[in-house]
């Protein structure tokens, strides 16, 4: 797809150019407006202005522009995907399941634009009658992450819009260009003038424009548990009410009565998908003594099989982001072989000339003070280590601030419900190494966040209830 450099819609506003670059290359590929202060102010005005409007539209208006932009983006899926592998480096096959993924979620929302109901509530005075109305909370800031630059921003969008609201995006400065191409979208779907925007440029300068302008009503971010926190804090000034989905350390544990081969295919989906740069990827693997020979054979044929390279060729994993993210990995797994980690595939940097490549790596015999088995790696690395009790490793698996995702692989199905109960987590994989969905609530327990993304508790999110006494 062809590029525009504009923040918002149609309009340059930009006093300097921020450079997209491809992580697979180090080239610059295109160059975004940088929004200011003043502009920022300008697009919440427009975004105050369109939720008026918008909020009145009925759910067959709502959910017929949903459709038209989601059979739009259907139409041009293929320069959206590579555009993605461009900018962010995934292959092109992942990029082009994460356009499919992301419009899955404009698809459910269409849809669940028709199903915002109220509720008639039995009162306890014969001349009374009670009710609750669901309303769109207003204008919504959303500040959204590189890994998956169109899903994290549908994930956020769809809901919003489906509930009456105008959405301002804010895309991580590493992958401005798919937004642009999303909302550019939009309205040749006919977006209402105003009702999403993009803009781009420093964040902390966006993130307090967002939170200090009392006409946005709720943020929503998607990115580090540190950024989220911060945001947290900032949200109190105007009590603005804020979605967080933040960094996770997921456990995937395989137990004694696990299908060994579906197991390891569970885990290289968890963990290598998009190079392990996803919130929900697996962090730590615990597996039992019974199995774990057999596991660690299987795994690593597996791992050795997989092609690395620039995501436009043929190649199962691509270049991580940028260069913070890479020595992070490579420190990840650097202080596991000095605190006495093995590594039994892989183990450092690969070199395709320019871009921040990693062999996918397996490091066996971990231990808990090892920086991988605490920290999030966001990078192609499984650190293995084994287990006998089940309870002991549901203890190791809660001991983290964290709780977004954990991973269980039992063929029983006491054992299944076992520890799906006792883990502190918000989304549960049993023999499933890609729980996310549209239907589905996506969140955190703990550190990991607040709120919920995603199935019907994601468009709660975007909606007030006003309750209504009303005296025959
Ligand atoms: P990562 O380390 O994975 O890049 P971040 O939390 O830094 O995660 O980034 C996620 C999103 O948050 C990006 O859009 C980024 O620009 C934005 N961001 C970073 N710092 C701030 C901030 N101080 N205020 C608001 N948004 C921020």
């Amino acid at each position: 797809m062809k590029q525009k450099q504009h923040t918002k819609t149609g309009k340059k506003t930009a006093s300097s150019e921020i450079d997209v670059i491809n992580p697979a290359t180090l080239e610059v590929i295109d160059q975004v407006s940088v929004s200011t202060k003043a502009s920022i102010k300008k697009c919440i005005g427009v975004a105050e202005a369109s939720f008026q409007e918008w909020k009145k539209t009925t759910a067959d208006e709502k959910y017929h522009f949903l459709m038209s932009w989601h059979d739009l983006i259907s139409k041009h899926e293929e320069g959206l995907a590579s555009n993605i592998t461009a900018e962010q480096g995934k292959p092109f096959k992942e990029a082009l399941g994460e356009i499919r993924y992301a419009n899955g979620f404009i698809r459910w929302y269409a849809e669940e634009a028709k199903r915002i109901y109220g509720q008639l509530v039995p009162s306890s005075a014969q001349d009374k009658r009670l009710m609750v109305m669901k309303q769109g909370v207003g204008v919504v800031g959303a500040i959204t992450p590189w890994n998956f630059p169109a899903a994290m921003i549908t994930r956020k969008v769809a809901p919003a819009l489906a509930a009456g609201c105008s959405v301002i995006v804010k895309p991580a400065e590493e992958t401005p260009l798919t937004a642009i191409n999303l909302v550019a979208l939009a309205y040749k779907a006919g977006c209402p003038k105003g009702l999403l925007q993009v803009v781009a440029g420093d964040p902390a300068m966006i993130g307090r424009s967002f939170m200090e302008d009392q006409r946005i009503k709720k943020i929503t971010f998607t990115g580090s548990t540190e950024v989220g926190k911060l945001l947290m804090a900032q949200a109190s000034k105007h009590v603005k009410k804020i979605t967080l989905e933040l960094g996770g350390h997921a456990p995937f544990i395989v137990a004694e009565d696990a299908d060994v081969e579906k197991s390891v295919e569970a885990l290289m989906q968890s963990k290598f998908r998009n190079a392990g740069q996803t919130c929900i990827s697996c962090n730590r693997v615990y597996v039992h003594r019974k199995v774990y020979k057999e596991f660690k054979k299987l795994l690593l044929k597996e791992v050795k099989s997989l092609r690395v390279g620039p995501g436009n060729e043929d190649v199962d994993i691509g270049p991580l982001i940028n260069r913070a993210t890479y020595s992070k990995v490579l420190k990840h797994i650097n202080d596991a072989k000095r605190k006495g980690g093995k590594v039994i595939c892989g183990g450092g940097s690969l070199n395709f000339g320019k871009g921040y490549y990693i062999a996918p790596t397996i490091l066996d015999q971990v231990s808990s003070n090892m920086l991988c088995m605490k920290e999030e790696t966001f990078g192609p690395v499984i650190p293995l280590s084994t287990f006998q009790n089940d309870d002991d490793v549901i203890e190791v698996a809660n001991d983290t601030p964290y709780g977004l995702a954990a991973y269980v692989c039992t063929r029983d199905v006491s054992r299944a419900f076992y520890f799906s109960e006792a883990l502190d987590y918000g989304i549960i994989g049993l023999n499933d190494g890609m729980p996310s969905t549209p239907q589905a609530p996506f969140g955190g327990f703990k550190e990991s966040g607040l709120g919920r993304e995603g199935g019907a508790e994601g468009i709660e999110e975007y909606l007030e209830s006003k309750f209504i006494s009303m005296k025959l």
